[in-house]
């Protein structure tokens, strides 16, 4: 009791000395603290509450309704968000006209201004302690949509060697290096491997950001392969990546794998633009 007590008076002390800038709005505000703290304490149970959870950590209060998560009527391929919200799921006119190499591409939440900001954050400017808190949100993702498919193998998309050494990390394997232990917590025990040298990716190509969904292709066209003696014949696989724009880099990764005898590809995004 009274150490409750001392632990809620440090925390408010703290809170006033050293407020956050919420990442929407830009106004100081006074999180939950210390995250470590809040998350022992709130445990989220599904995709909204994990998304909840992590906005709170990042916005301020009047800015965390401003999230929105994916809903149905989507693509079933390449799970884009229909304008109309009325209506069963169905395949878009898009994968209609160019079905796509993965059977569906999935994502947790709408790439808006939130995610937007949280992904450039955590990717380039180190902001690592972004990586668990969003790495939970895919996780809950993962068992809303994939849970049933059983992945044998889950890949993250590859950083080229010398994006990695420049940036020191690779922020989707950041965000789902434990679910091997984090997984069976929420009932899933289907047995997988995370597989992050499977794809190696050889072409430094230039960041997607800002080009046409043609020159998105061109640029990215062989630009991953498998690993040398990496046996993938049968297998089902689900590839991991932060956002889905027009979906050029997961496609071409799902190429590669289905190419080299993968039985079924599937893909799962944190963000998808819309
Ligand atoms: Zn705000
Ligand atoms: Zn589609």
């Amino acid at each position: 009791m009274v150490q409750t007590v001392f632990r809620q008076f440090r925390r408010s002390i703290i809170s006033a000395l050293f407020p956050d800038r919420c990442l929407l709005c830009d106004r100081l505000y006074h999180r939950p603290w210390p995250v470590a703290e809040q998350n022992r304490n709130i445990r989220p149970r599904n995709r909204i509450t994990a998304f909840a959870s992590f906005a709170k950590q990042v916005i301020c209060d009047s800015c965390v309704p401003k999230f929105s998560m994916i809903e149905s009527p989507v693509c079933t391929m390449c799970g884009m968000m229909f304008v109309s919200r009325e209506g069963e799921d169905h395949v878009c006119g898009n994968c209609c006209k160019l079905p796509k190499h993965f059977m569906t591409a999935r994502a947790a939440a709408v790439y808006d201004n939130l995610l937007m900001h949280s992904i450039l954050l955590l990717k380039y400017q180190g902001r690592t302690g972004l990586a668990k808190p969003l790495g939970r949100i895919l996780l809950f993702a993962f068992l809303h949509y994939f849970a049933t498919q059983n992945p044998d193998i889950i890949i993250p998309v590859p950083l080229h060697p010398q994006k990695m050494r420049q940036r020191g990390f690779n922020q989707v394997f950041l965000m789902i290096h434990d679910w091997e232990q984090q997984l069976p917590e929420h009932g899933y025990h289907t047995p997988f491997q995370i597989r992050k040298n499977i794809l190696q990716k050889d072409k430094n190509t230039s960041a997607q950001t800002g080009l046409s969904k043609n020159r998105r292709i061109r640029n990215i066209k062989d630009a991953f392969r498998l690993e040398n003696g990496s046996d993938i014949a049968g297998k089902n696989i689900l590839i991991v990546d932060d956002v889905y724009t027009t979906g050029s880099t997961v496609n071409e990764c799902a190429r590669v794998l289905r190419k080299g005898g993968a039985n079924r590809v599937d893909v799962l995004t944190l963000a998808r633009a819309v």
